[in-house]
C-alpha cells in the first residue's frame, strides 16, 4: 500500500488544470452520488492488463492504444462504437502479423472527455469565454452558458462510458471481433487502397496463415482466441474528484484501484511530482501511463518512476514519449539511457500526434508524414539503444474524417473544413490509422 495514501490526499497538493465550479456544494453532492454507483471496471481486468502490458515491458509483445482525442455526448451512437473498433482490431492484426507477437489492445475510450488546455481562455473575436475542457465539465458551444462547469455532466459521462463499454464487451465477446470477420474488413481496406500493391504482400501472407490454420482444423468455431479478442479501456486521469469517486478497494487483494478504466494517464501538462494528479495515481494500483514531452528531463523521469512505480513492477507504467518529430531524436535517447542505467521496468510507446499539432487555414491539424516520421524516429532510436520500442497511442477515429493532412487518399489543407467533427484535437481517419499500422508493421519487421 502506497505510504500516507488515501483515495483523497491529493486534494492537499497544488494541482492545474481545474474547472471553475460555480457550486463547490452541488459538485460534492454529485461526487458523493457517483461514489455510489458501481464500478466501470474490475480489479481483475486491471491486473490482467498489467499482466500483459509486463510481456510487453519484457520485450514480448506491442501496445496499440488509441481513440478520439475527447469522446462527446454528441457523438455516442453504436455506429461510432463500432467503426472505432472495427478499425482498431484490423489495425491489431496487421501489427500483430508485423511484430509476430501479441498485440495488447487498450482504447482510448469509455471515459475520455476531460481535457487539459493551454489557455483558461478561448477567444473568437471580441469575446472571450472560459475554454471548453471536455465534455464531462463543460459544452463546446461558444456562449457563456455553456462554459459553466456542470457537475451533472459528470454523471452523464459515468452513464456514457457505462453504456460504450457494455457495446465493447459485447463486440469483444460476442463473436463480432471474430479473427475472420476482422481479416476479410482488412482485405476491403487493402482493396480499395492507392497504396493497395504496398500492402498486398503482407496482407497476402495474413490470408495464407489463415488458409493454413484452417486447414489444419484451427477455426473460430472450435477456438475461442479466434472468436473473442481482449480490449481494454482508458483515458487521462484529469478530473479527480470523478476519479476519486470511482476508486474503490478490491475485496481479494485490499488494494485500490481506479474503476473508471483499466489502464489511466496522467498528462504532460499534469505530472508535477509534488502534485495532485502524481498523487492521485501513484495510490491505485492500475497500469499507469505518463506522458513525456519536451520539457521532461532524465532526473525529472527518474523521480517519478520511484513516485509512480516503487517496486519497479514491470506493466505498471508504461512512457508515452510525445515529442514531436522535429525533437524526439533530440529527447527520447537521454530518457531511454536513463531508465536503462537504473534497471527500471517499462514499457516505451510513441504518442506521433500531440508533438506534431499545427495550424493550417485556422484549423488544428497534424501531417500525416511528421506523424509518420515521429514513429520511425522512435523505432531507429530504441534499435540504436537495444530497448524494446513497445507500442503507439494515436488519436483516430473509426470514420472518414478530414481533420489531419495527408495519407494514401491525400486531405488537403483546403479539405479540412469538410469533414472535421473532432471535438478537441485532430484525429486520424479509418484510412490513416489502418495506413498507420501496415508502415508500423513493416517497420515491426525490421
Ligand atoms: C491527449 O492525449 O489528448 C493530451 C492532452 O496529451 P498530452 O498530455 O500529451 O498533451
Ligand atoms: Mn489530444
Amino acid at each position: 500500500m502506497a505510504q500516507n495514501w488515501t483515495p483523497e490526499s491529493w486534494r492537499s497538493k497544488p494541482i492545474l488544470q481545474v474547472p471553475d465550479y460555480p457550486d463547490q456544494e452541488v459538485l460534492a453532492k454529485t461526487e458523493e452520488r457517483l461514489a455510489s454507483y458501481p464500478p466501470l471496471v474490475f480489479a481483475g481486468e486491471a491486473r490482467q492488463l498489467r499482466d500483459r502490458l509486463a510481456d510487453v515491458a519484457n520485450g514480448n509483445g506491442f501496445l496499440l492504444q488509441g481513440g478520439d482525442c475527447a469522446e462527446s455526448f454528441a457523438e455516442h451512437g453504436a455506429d461510432n462504437i463500432r467503426d472505432f473498433f472495427r478499425v482498431f482490431l484490423q489495425m491489431a492484426v496487421v501489427l500483430t502479423f508485423g511484430a509476430q507477437q501479441p498485440v495488447v489492445k487498450v482504447g482510448r475510450i469509455a471515459g475520455q472527455f476531460a481535457k487539459p488546455r493551454s489557455s483558461n481562455v478561448e477567444r473568437q473575436g471580441d469575446v472571450e469565454l472560459p475554454s471548453y475542457r471536455g465534455d464531462i465539465i463543460n459544452g463546446i458551444e461558444f456562449d457563456e452558458q455553456s462554459r459553466i462547469p456542470d457537475p451533472q455532466r459528470q454523471v452523464m459521462a459515468y452513464r456514457q462510458s457505462a453504456a460504450t463499454l457494455n457495446l465493447l464487451r459485447a463486440f469483444a465477446q460476442g463473436g463480432y471481433a471474430n479473427l475472420e470477420n476482422v481479416h476479410q474488413w482488412m482485405l476491403g481496406f487493402v482493396k480499395d487502397s492507392p497504396q493497395a500493391e504496398r500492402y498486398r504482400a503482407l496482407a497476402d501472407r495474413i490470408s495464407e496463415t489463415m488458409d493454413f490454420m484452417r486447414a489444419v482444423g484451427i477455426t473460430a468455431e472450435n477456438h475461442a482466441r479466434l472468436r473473442e479478442t481482449e480490449f481494454f479501456t482508458s483515458h487521462e486521469a484529469l478530473l479527480l474528484g470523478y476519479e476519486q469517486a470511482l476508486t474503490r478497494t478490491d475485496s481479494t487483494s485490499g488494494d485500490w484501484y481506479g474503476t473508471s478504466g483499466h489502464m489511466i494517464w496522467i498528462g504532460d501538462r499534469t505530472r508535477q511530482p509534488d502534485h495532485a494528479h502524481v498523487e492521485y495515481c501513484r495510490g491505485i494500483k492500475n497500469p499507469l501511463g505518463l506522458k513525456c514531452g519536451p520539457s521532461m528531463e532524465p532526473d525529472g523521469l527518474l523521480e517519478l518512476l520511484d513516485l509512480l512505480n516503487p517496486a519497479n513492477e514491470p506493466g505498471r507504467l508504461t512512457l508515452i514519449a510525445r515529442f514531436g518529430h522535429d525533437k524526439v531524436a533530440d529527447h527520447l535517447p537521454n530518457l531511454i539511457r536513463a531508465v536503462e542505467r537504473e534497471g527500471k521496468k517499462v514499457v516505451w510507446s510513441c504518442d506521433p500526434m500531440h508533438g506534431n499539432t499545427i495550424t493550417l487555414n485556422s484549423y488544428k491539424t497534424r501531417p500525416f508524414e511528421r506523424v509518420l516520421s515521429e514513429v520511425e524516429s522512435f523505432f531507429q532510436i530504441h534499435r540504436a539503444e537495444g530497448t524494446h520500442p513497445g507500442g503507439i497511442h494515436v488519436e483516430m477515429t473509426g470514420k472518414n474524417v478530414t481533420e489531419c493532412t495527408g495519407g494514401a487518399r491525400t486531405v488537403t489543407a483546403e479539405d479540412l473544413s469538410d469533414r472535421y467533427h473532432t471535438h478537441c484535437d485532430p484525429r486520424l481517419n479509418a484510412d490513416q490509422a489502418l495506413e498507420l499500422a501496415f508502415l508500423v508493421a513493416e517497420l515491426l519487421k525490421g
